[in-house]
């Protein structure tokens, strides 16, 4: 039953109340939410006028065990009774913590071994950030303060994580950001090594990537990047951080993306689909080496942390989360989705001539619009907004991407996405396509 009456309360309420993240707010005011979700099962969602969709962002990149999971909900409702929320601050501690800290431990690549919890992935990068800047004054190197991270790249909201975001139009919204912030481009180590030059590596503190550029509009790296990454960074004594928090716990086809080429980093920062969205939780491993040195160097307090660091209920729902997607072998099923949605794409790209080049890494893709294959020209304004909202009316939720001259969809749907799933993904792009054409 549809109940209009509730629909218009909720949509007046949500105009008048309610700023949405990340918004159209001018167009918000006037139209209002366009679905009041109600419900998740799997990889769908539906909404109260009884809409329902294949959730193809796995909402914002981070349901990777799809919705509805009884489990996980059992878990957080055991764990609120035992004991939902206790402080992890100086020497107190919980078991989910304990546990997850350790179940972390056991899955991240190479020596990282020890988790700093936070509530996000804002907090995540800000927390690295902190922590690198701090490691090198404690190794009596104060100078070693600069960030650099890259192009077209997201790390979210907060002022550290903002002003770390390659993407202009985030910085520019907060007028000013934090000092000691630096840019490359996102593709080249040549130009990684020769900034590090420039500033003077003595100044340097960290260099922080995505495994696969997310929000950016889902860029992957070539072979080979991340070593030569790996391999400045020794050779100028800069730390190397990873932002694992969309391409963390299968998304791309491994455990965590930077799997795919091999090399280990010095933190990596998580989120999202630590929990799947079931709870508020992120955090950021540092290897065994940093874990060691900061244990030596320190004399007094972390001065750093946040309420909800080690927030027992979360850190119950994650560990559960964590062991849905071994027993599911969702990380070996994304790999292989990944492939059959990449396949979609490209069968989609023969036959509509406004799709330029596609891409995934697991279940993680996108699919370029353009007004003309062979040059790649664009279309004078974006057509993928369109795209999404025709998209969305046949039973599809997508993403696009229209910084820096970007026409874009984005894909992340949920790791349980089965060939069926995949098929009526590509059939609804393909009927969408044809409707804008
Ligand atoms: N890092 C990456 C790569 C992200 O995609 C995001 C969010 O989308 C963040 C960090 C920020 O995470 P949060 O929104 O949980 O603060």
């Amino acid at each position: 039953m549809i109940d209009t009456n509730k629909i218009e309360e909720l949509t007046e309420l949500d105009k008048k109340h309610f700023l949405h993240p990340t918004s159209p707010i001018g167009q918000q005011q006037k139209e209002g939410p366009s679905f009041i979700f109600t419900e998740g099962n799997g990889v769908f969602l539906t909404d109260m006028k009884g809409n329902k969709l294949i959730d193809g962002m796995s909402s914002l990149w981070n349901v990777n065990i799809g919705h509805g999971r009884e489990e996980i909900s059992e878990v957080a409702k055991e764990q609120m009774k035992k004991l939902a929320f206790s402080s992890c601050f100086a020497t107190f501690s919980n078991e989910p913590a304990i546990r997850l800290a350790a179940k972390l431990a056991e899955i991240a690549p190479g020596d990282l071994s020890t988790t700093f919890f936070t509530s996000g992935g804002s907090e995540s990068n800000d927390t690295a950030y902190k922590l690198a800047r701090h490691y090198w004054v404690l190794k009596g190197k104060p100078n070693k303060q600069k960030i650099i991270s890259r192009t077209k790249s997201y790390h979210g909201v907060s002022m550290g994580a903002t002003s770390a975001t390659g993407l202009k139009p985030f910085r520019d919204f907060t007028t000013s950001i934090a000092p000691d912030f630096h840019y490359v481009d996102h593709f080249s180590t040549k130009s990684l090594r020769s900034l590090i030059e420039q500033e003077g590596p003595e100044t340097v503190a960290a260099f922080i990537a995505e495994p696969v550029q997310g929000a950016g509009g889902v860029h992957i790296a070539s072979d080979g990047y991340f070593q030569e990454v790996r391999e400045i960074c020794d050779e100028y004594d800069i730390l190397f951080i990873t932002d694992e928090v969309i391409t963390g716990f299968g998304r791309t086809g491994t455990y965590f993306g930077i799997d795919h080429y091999g090399v280990t980093p010095d933190m990596m920062c998580f989120a999202k689909g630590v929990t799947s969205g079931y709870a508020q939780l992120g955090g950021v491993m540092i290897s065994e080496t940093l874990h060691k040195e900061f244990k030596e160097l320190s004399t007094g307090t972390l001065l750093h942390g946040y309420t909800y660091s080690g927030h027992a209920m979360a850190c119950a729902v994650a560990l559960k989360n964590i062991e849905i997607i071994e027993r599911e072998n969702l990380v070996e099923n994304a790999a292989v989705m990944g492939q059959e949605m990449l396949q979609g794409f490209q069968s989609l790209q023969e036959k509509h001539s406004m799709i330029g080049e596609v891409r995934a890494l697991g279940l993680m893709g996108a699919v370029e619009i353009v007004k003309d294959k062979q040059t790649n020209e664009r279309f004078e304004s974006p057509l993928a907004p369109q795209v999404v909202n025709e998209a969305a009316k046949r039973g599809l939720i997508l993403r696009s991407v229209v910084f820096d001259g970007q026409d874009t969809l984005v894909f992340a749907p949920p790791l349980i996405m089965t060939k069926e799933d995949i098929t009526s993904l590509i059939s609804i792009l393909d009927e969408t396509f044809t409707s804008v054409t």
